[in-house]
């Protein structure tokens, strides 16, 4: 908005008012081009269509999962290709009824942080998403699914901290009320643990809140899934959370289940302290599965115990029902998917990306086997 008003006031435009119409036209009547905005002076429409681009986010394809959770894969201005899931209301998320509509949003095109278990890492890193490329996702969901989106994860592809500036401008514009006017309370930025970062948001005036993807209670187990455990192991990392809890407000942790891994007795002893000491919250996830990659998730026997260890030690801990595991919905699992096939040659039916969500249950089993 600021840097709205600036541009205008330079143009000698009454700035706040035409700012305030602007915005209107696109976050609120959602216009994909200047010429719509049917309020604003010719010359002015011209001058913003010289200065500034439309977004070009082009919906490829979505797959809608038997539970409704629907998974959106986009291609970008440079063909680059991102994921965003919508997660619907009702079904349990973190184990408990919710009414809200949560959308998973990309920071980045694939990423850098190369996490074992990740299909979002196994392609490498190729660049930061800007902040409209970020807001453009919840945008282009709501218009595609009709769906009001009212809750927004930055769990999709990437690593959110590794792309501040532009997480931040978005996070801005999702939560302004000239913007999209999501309630920072209702924005989660997952985080693999920069611990620099974290510090750094400490002292952020928004409040938006913060998970930390942890996956394991020691260096030990933590290093043997996750490489940035090397950069900030495990001491320097919880010294940063406390930091940042102290400074600002409680967070959560992410812990992935994943079989003979992370899934002991132990571990779950050692995540208890380490929750104690931060008063954080757990939200256990079930591994969904990654094509080519071994790792699986415990039986649901194991999932209950290392639960109950958790709860036993005063911790709360939820245990998260899985959504969208038959849409690959484990984050970078659609693109790698799409990227593979396109590489290999076989064709992706156009037609496909035109086709809802929901008579794509159907072929979905199909369309994978191809595509794989
Ligand atoms: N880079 C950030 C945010 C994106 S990943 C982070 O790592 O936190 C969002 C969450 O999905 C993380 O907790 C991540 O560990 C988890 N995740 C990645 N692959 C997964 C899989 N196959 N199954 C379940 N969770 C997965
Ligand atoms: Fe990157 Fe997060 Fe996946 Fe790790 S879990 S590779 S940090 S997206």
């Amino acid at each position: 908005m600021e840097e709205l008003a600036d541009f205008l006031e330079k143009r000698g435009v009454v700035a706040s008012y035409r700012a305030k119409q602007i915005t209107d036209w696109i976050y609120k009547k959602r216009v994909a081009s200047f010429d719509a905005m049917t309020d604003l002076p010719n010359e002015l429409r011209t001058d913003l269509a010289a200065e500034f681009e439309a977004p070009k986010t082009e919906v490829v394809r979505v797959l809608g999962s038997k539970d409704a959770t629907q998974k959106f894969l986009f291609r970008l201005r440079d063909q680059n290709l991102i994921e965003s899931v919508l997660i619907p209301a009702s079904p349990a998320l973190y184990g408990q009824p919710s009414d809200r509509r949560t959308i998973c949003v990309s920071s980045q095109v694939g990423c850098a942080y190369g996490c074992k278990f990740c299909a979002s890492g196994l392609e490498g890193f190729s660049r930061n998403l800007d902040a409209a490329e970020m807001v453009q996702q919840l945008i282009a969901v709501e218009q595609n699914s009709g769906e009001k989106i009212d809750n927004v994860v930055f769990m999709g592809m990437g690593e959110p901290l590794a792309n501040l500036k532009n997480l931040l401008r978005a996070i801005r514009i999702i939560n302004a009320p000239w913007g999209l006017g999501i309630g920072a309370r209702h924005i989660t930025v997952s985080t693999s643990g920069l611990a620099p970062q974290i510090r750094e948001l400490a002292n952020e005036p928004t409040q938006f809140r913060l998970a930390l993807s942890l996956h394991g209670a020691t260096d030990e187990v933590r290093g043997q899934i996750m490489p940035v455990n090397r950069r900030y192991p495990l001491k320097v990392l919880l010294e940063a959370c406390d930091y940042y809890v102290a400074k600002k407000r409680r967070m959560t942790f992410e812990y992935i289940l994943i079989a003979g891994v992370n899934d002991t007795d132990e571990q779950a002893h050692e995540l208890a302290k380490i929750a104690r000491r931060l008063s954080a919250k757990i939200n256990l996830i079930p591994y969904n599965t990654v094509e080519g990659l071994d790792w699986s998730r415990p039986p649901r026997a194991r999932q209950e115990k290392f639960q109950s260890i958790l709860r036993n030690h005063g911790v709360v801990a939820t245990l998260r029902r899985e959504k969208g595991h038959d849409i690959a919905a484990a984050c970078g699992q659609l693109r790698l998917h799409t990227k593979r096939a396109e590489r290999g040659s076989s064709v992706i039916d156009s037609d496909t990306a035109a086709k809802t969500a929901k008579g794509l249950i159907k072929n979905n089993a199909a369309l994978f086997k191809r595509l794989s």
